[in-house]
């Protein structure tokens, strides 16, 4: 799927540079799941341009985002790469390589115009679109239409950029957000955050045009609601990766329900829960985990504000989709 990587410019020299300014004798190197087969030739690349007695490292962890440092292996070199995500967390020590797609993005922009009502649209995209968001914004003006835009939060780098988790750049005053990028997995979660708004997809990775539809997704989340009503038993996961951590939520649940039971885990998968013996479980790591791999769980999994609901604590109407700030 990452056919247009093949240019990927990996920026040896500033791995290189940040090594001999720090006389670094441990490199780390992080690749997200799909540019892990890319990490023995970059090695390959630094281990030719680096002094014989520098050691690089790879992290043979799974990674799916800025949230996801190795902090292991952080801990245990003197420079630490993380490839293809947006600084989170931004420290000395930690050098981001950006990964930019260089698929065209203006002609199914010029198709998604269609969907558009009025003249007044938020602009979004994802960090790997980044490098296109002025010739976005721009093509849109030029077209007549007044394009918002925002920086979220404090866990979003770029203005104008979503995370699965965060949607906060489009807390803008259109009733129309374009969004700009690959799959479905970013404007659901958009739609679901501001279900007022118009949502349109112009994905020029797949070279369609949609308009953002939640039922599905909501139906989804009011039967995993329901099925965990009748629970005893929670489990209360809280998950230790560097920023998927939310102790708060997760200890005022154990503090107040005494059939609720603390997890602590990083990987939240299927086999790793299937030996607890529980009636429901409650992420309050990544909330795509719940909403999008939920169903592959073998009892039901919910967002912390499901959990209210499903305890009695607030009605249903107040089903809201789980989002992490800054
Ligand atoms: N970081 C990207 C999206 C990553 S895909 C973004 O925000 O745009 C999100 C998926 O990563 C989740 O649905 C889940 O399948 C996986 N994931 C994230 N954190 C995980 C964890 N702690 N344990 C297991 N899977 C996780
Ligand atoms: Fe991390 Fe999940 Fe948010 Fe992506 S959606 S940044 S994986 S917490």
């Amino acid at each position: 799927s990452l056919k247009h990587d093949r240019e990927w410019d990996y920026e040896l020299e500033r791995i290189v540079e940040a090594v001999d300014e720090r006389d670094a004798k441990k490199v780390g190197l992080q690749f997200p799941e799909g540019l892990k087969r890319r990490g023995p030739k970059v090695t390959d690349d630094l281990r030719e341009l680096l002094p014989e007695d520098v050691t690089v490292m790879m992290s043979g962890q799974p990674c799916y985002g800025a949230c996801d440092l190795d902090t292991y292996l952080m801990r245990r070199t003197d420079v630490f790469v993380h490839f293809g995500h947006s600084p989170m967390k931004e420290s000395e020590k930690i050098i981001y390589v950006p990964l930019f797609s260089n698929v065209e993005v203006l002609p199914i922009i010029e198709e998604s115009l269609e969907e558009i009502e009025g003249d007044q649209v938020g602009l979004v995209t994802t960090a790997q679109h980044m490098n296109r968001f002025e010739e976005m914004r721009e093509f849109l003006e030029s077209r007549g239409y007044e394009v918002h835009t925002r920086k979220g939060d404090d866990r979003l780098t770029h203005e104008g950029q979503v995370l699965g988790c965060n949607y906060a750049s489009a807390d803008i005053d259109a009733d129309n957000v374009l969004y700009v990028g690959g799959g479905k997995f970013h404007p659901l979660g958009l739609a679901m955050e501001h279900p007022e708004k118009n949502v349109v997809i112009a994905d020029p990775v797949n070279n369609v045009v949609t308009v953002a539809d939640t039922e599905k997704f909501m139906k989804q989340r009011y039967g995993a609601v329901h099925r965990a009503m009748d629970a005893e038993k929670w489990g209360v996961i809280f998950c230790t990766k560097i920023g998927q951590g939310r102790w708060d939520q997760a200890e005022e649940i154990v503090e107040e329900n005494e059939n609720a039971y603390l997890i602590t885990m990083d990987e939240v998968t299927p086999d790793r829960l299937r030996n607890f013996d529980m009636d429901a479980f409650v992420n309050t790591g990544c909330p795509r985990i719940t909403t999008d791999d939920g169903p592959q769980f073998h009892k039901p999994m919910l967002t912390p504000g499901e959990y209210e609901i499903a305890v009695g604590n607030k009605p249903l109407d107040a089903l809201e989709f789980d989002t992490f700030h800054g």
